[in-house]
């Protein structure tokens, strides 16, 4: 497997539960991914992150493989009710923050990268989709779904863990990378 330098000691200090660096050669992408967005996300169509505004999903697979490798991790939070989707969306934060600093760090290394994560961008109070363009196109992360991911393909490959039990929420975030 290749490695980051330091990446297994700087990833230690977070809540994170496991990592995997993957090849992106056989990314799991099927469009019914995204027939869930359609039929079951708020939020679709309405930023640039969420299809259809992150592009055709052919464009998103063949933009994937420009990254030969990724980090697939998750991190994990607690939750008081795990029925209760509002206190669940809570701990997404903490999630995203991990990733932003996940990611920093790789491009400190001198890696190029691109996050998918668990976000339907929230960076601006109103999304500029689809009257003008992105205005932070290097902050916004899409999230897996979008890009039609199938993440507990991933994690089943991968011997990883979809789900601990009891009150806890895994969640997971996919940083794409090449050298520079
Ligand atoms: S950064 Fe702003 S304009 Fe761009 S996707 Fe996010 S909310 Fe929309």
């Amino acid at each position: 497997m290749i490695q980051i330098p330091g990446l297994d000691e700087y990833i230690a200090q977070y809540p994170v539960y496991e990592y995997r660096i993957i090849s992106t050669d056989n990314l799991p992408v099927e469009p019914r991914v995204r027939t869930v967005c359609q039929q079951e996300c708020e939020r679709y169509g309405t930023t640039w992150a969420c299809p259809p505004g992150v592009g055709e999903l052919d464009e998103c697979e063949q933009f994937c493989h420009t990254y030969p490798r990724g980090v697939f991790f998750s991190t994990v939070a607690e939750v008081r009710d795990v029925l209760d989707m509002e206190e669940m969306l809570r701990t997404r934060s903490a999630h995203e923050e991990i990733t932003d600093q996940i990611n920093q760090y790789m491009s400190e290394k001198g890696l190029e990268t691109f996050v998918l994560s668990t976000e339907s961008c929230e960076i601006c109070e109103e999304c500029a989709y689809p009257k003008g363009p992105c205005r932070f196109p290097d902050q916004m992360h899409p999230c897996l779904e979008a890009y039609g991911i199938v993440v507990p393909e991933i994690v089943e490959r991968e011997k990883m863990e979809y789900y601990l039990g009891g009150n806890t929420v895994l969640w997971f975030s996919l940083i794409l990378f090449r050298s520079q």
